[in-house]
This record gives C-alpha cells, sequence and structure tokens, in this order.
C-alpha cells in the first residue's frame, strides 16, 4: 500500500492543490510575510509541530520520532513572494483554477513547493507508515522570509544559517523544477563597476579624462571575453549581463565618473572568487592599452553555483522518491537560477536538493501558474522521501 494525500489527520485536511489556493490567496509579498507565516504556523500546530519563529522572522516547525537518534531532515522554502506587476488577465490572488491548471502570484514559487511540502509533512506525521515499522529523527520544516530580495546578507535563509540556526543531515528546498530534483544550481555574482576620470570642459575634452568612455572600453570587453561556461547539469552556459549604467553630469562637461551594474550568472564549478578575478583580468588587459584607466569593482552580492553529489543520500533518496511514486528515472539536472539551497549547501554544509511543481519560467510573471497534478504528485514524492529518509535504518543517513 501507498500513500495517498488525504490529510485526513492533523493540519491540512485537504488535498495540497486545496491548501495551495489557501496559501495564494494570502498576500506575502518580501517583508509582508506575517499573515502567511501565521497561517501556516496554524497548520503545523495542528499537526502535532513544534512552531517557533527566530528573530530573523523565519517559521519553523518540528517533530520529533522515536527516542534514539536519527537523521534530521530539513525542508526549507520561502513564505515571501515578488510583487504583483502589471498584466495579469487572472485575479493574481483569486486562485482560479481551469482545466487542472491554478493561476496566481506565488503559485509556482514557492506556493506549490509549500503545498506539497506541508501536505507530505501532514501525512507522516500523522500517519502510521503504511508498510509498518516506525519512523526515527527529526523533521523540520521551514518557511524562511525575504528570499526574493537582494543582497544576501537579507535574506532569511542566509541569516539563520549564517546564526547557526539550521543544522540538519540533509535539505530540500522548494522551488519550482517541475517536479525534477535538481542536485545544483546557478551563482549569481552582482558587481557594481565604477570608472573614475577628471573632468575639463565640454570644449577641452583632451584637458580630462573620459569615465564614461573608459567604461565603455571596460564593458565591451567584458562582454566579448568574458566565459561562458556550459554545464551539462544546468544545459545551460554561465551568462554575464549589463543591466544598467550612469556617468556625467552635463552635456558640456567631461564625465568624473561612471558607474555600471553587472550580473554574472555562473555553473557549478565556478567560484565567486574565481568570478572576480577573471573581471579583474579584463579590466586590467583593457588598462594596459589604456593607461590611464581608473576602475575598481564592488561585489554587491554574492551566490555561489552550489552542487551536491549525486551519491549524496538526499540525492538518491529523491531519485528513488520520483522512481516509486511516478515510474519514470529522473536524470541529473541543476535549477537555473539562484536559491536558498546555495546558503544551506555551502555556509551550512547541509547536501540540498531543489524540488518543487510548476516551471521556473512561469515564475515571476503575470502568468504564474501550476498544475494541480503536479502539486500533488509533489505532495507524493515528499512523502515518499520523508518516509525514506525518517526509517530506523536510515539511521547512518546523519552525518558524521
Ligand atoms: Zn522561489
Amino acid at each position: 500500500m501507498k500513500y495517498e494525500n488525504s490529510g485526513q489527520a492533523g493540519g491540512c485536511g485537504k488535498s495540497a492543490a486545496a491548501l495551495l489556493k489557501e496559501l495564494i490567496r494570502i498576500r506575502s509579498m518580501s517583508g509582508e510575510e506575517n499573515e502567511l507565516a501565521e497561517f501556516v504556523a496554524g497548520k503545523l500546530e495542528n499537526m502535532g509541530m513544534k512552531v517557533y519563529r527566530d528573530r530573523h522572522g523565519n517559521l519553523y516547525g518540528e517533530y520529533s520520532f522515536g527516542d534514539a537518534e536519527g537523521p534530521v531532515i530539513l525542508l526549507n522554502t520561502h513564505l515571501d513572494n515578488v510583487p504583483v506587476g502589471d498584466g495579469w488577465e487572472r485575479g493574481p490572488f483569486a486562485a482560479e483554477e481551469e482545466d487542472g491548471v491554478i493561476w496566481g502570484r506565488g503559485a509556482c514559487d514557492p506556493k506549490g513547493a509549500m503545498a506539497a511540502m506541508l501536505t507530505a509533512v501532514d501525512t507522516v506525521v500523522t500517519q502510521r507508515p503504511p508498510e509498518g515499522g516506525r519512523r526515527q529523527g527529526k523533521l523540520i520544516f521551514m518557511g524562511a522570509v525575504a528570499e526574493e530580495i537582494s543582497p544576501p546578507s537579507a535574506k532569511g535563509t542566509w541569516k539563520a544559517v549564517k546564526d547557526g540556526l539550521v543544522k540538519a543531515d540533509m535539505a530540500i528546498c522548494g522551488e519550482p523544477t517541475d517536479n525534477i530534483p535538481c542536485i545544483g544550481e546557478f551563482g549569481k555574482m552582482e558587481y557594481e563597476i565604477i570608472t573614475h576620470g577628471k573632468p575639463s570642459h565640454g570644449s577641452a575634452p583632451e584637458k580630462g579624462i573620459n569615465a564614461v568612455i573608459h567604461m565603455a572600453h571596460l564593458l565591451i570587453a567584458l562582454e566579448e571575453q568574458a566565459e561562458r561556461r556550459w554545464s551539462d547539469l544546468l544545459g545551460r552556459k554561465g551568462t554575464l549581463n549589463v543591466g544598467t549604467i550612469s556617468g556625467g553630469v552635463q552635456i558640456n562637461i567631461v564625465p568624473e565618473t561612471a558607474r555600471a551594474q553587472v550580473e554574472r550568472r555562473l555553473v557549478p564549478g565556478q567560484t565567486a572568487e574565481g568570478s572576480l578575478a577573471e573581471l579583474r583580468r579584463i579590466c586590467d588587459g583593457v588598462k594596459e592599452k589604456i593607461p590611464e584607466l581608473n576602475y575598481e569593482i564592488n561585489v554587491a552580492g554574492e551566490g555561489n553555483a552550489a552542487v551536491i553529489s549525486r551519491e549524496e543520500p538526499a540525492a538518491r533518496l529523491m531519485r528513488e522518491s520520483v522512481e516509486a511514486v511516478t515510474g519514470r528515472t529522473p536524470a541529473d539536472r541543476g535549477f537555473v537560477a539562484h536559491a536558498d539551497a546555495d546558503w544551506l549547501i555551502t555556509c551550512g554544509n547541509i547536501p540540498t536538493v531543489i524540488y518543487g511543481p510548476g516551471a521556473l519560467s512561469d515564475a515571476h510573471t503575470s502568468h504564474e501558474k501550476v498544475r494541480a497534478a503536479d502539486v500533488e504528485e509533489a505532495a507524493l514524492v515528499l512523502t515518499e522521501f520523508l518516509d525514506r529518509a525518517l526509517r530506523p535504518a536510515a539511521g547512518d543517513l546523519m552525518k558524521s
């Protein structure tokens, strides 16, 4: 016998998709997560979990199985979603369902994953294993605040991990991955580049140093020379994007300063240090040709291209769980965006798989949606995963 998303006992009492609609109807922009946090806290309490919030506002529900030690399993997702924006043809908080598709802000990022996680937690905490036996270990649900804002130091998961508040043997990070377990993600580096020149009268540019022209040389060199490394895991190359540029005061003054914001997406294997060194090397190459070039690079945001081995128990158990529920064998994939999994993996040393229903290409758009059946499938996969991870024989899953 297998699990079903009955949600009979404990908190949710509904299918994962029905719960998702409730979640969508509660607005939860970054910085305004309280109402949703209280709603989810109520669900977790009903399941019999120990519920608390940390000083950063992150919400936790904890449940311990058995007396003996066992692995600590973390389900992490974020409470906030991006602002609504324009262009919606359906109410962004109406949670309309049509032809098995649920629409709304947060439908796939992150509330589809959250509904699946809560349903799985509800099942595992309130139902005995269908094949008998018992569970051992600790389950933690974490609803993080401020995932959708920059810089990293403003994010709830980053703060909690840096404070040592999050400890686990393995984790799932809830994001829209089309229900494919992802074992790595894009890194995201944000730079501010500044060029310093010398002002002079617009009629005598030869007496000044034009910071805007120097910036133009730098940006062209970066565009032409920056490595965009291919990643099999992501099925993509890394990127470089010049997002903004500004400089100068007035048309008849040689500009003294220019600024540009440059974003790089790194693939697993590339590091933050390596990325900065590459930028400096390219800029220094320009300086060899233009000796009076004076530039500085500030790192405005740093996110690593985190990756874990496919042999990690988290990765293996998720593959097995997808297979058990769907009959499909998932290929190794990476998440083509940057998620809180980074902080869990690189700062918290917690092997983390990114997983959830819905397509990343729908996230942050005015047509955000998710298929109800995919939310139910994700709930079953996560239930299966928790069941496998929390078996007494899984004691060897604990990190030494
Ligand atoms: Zn997200």
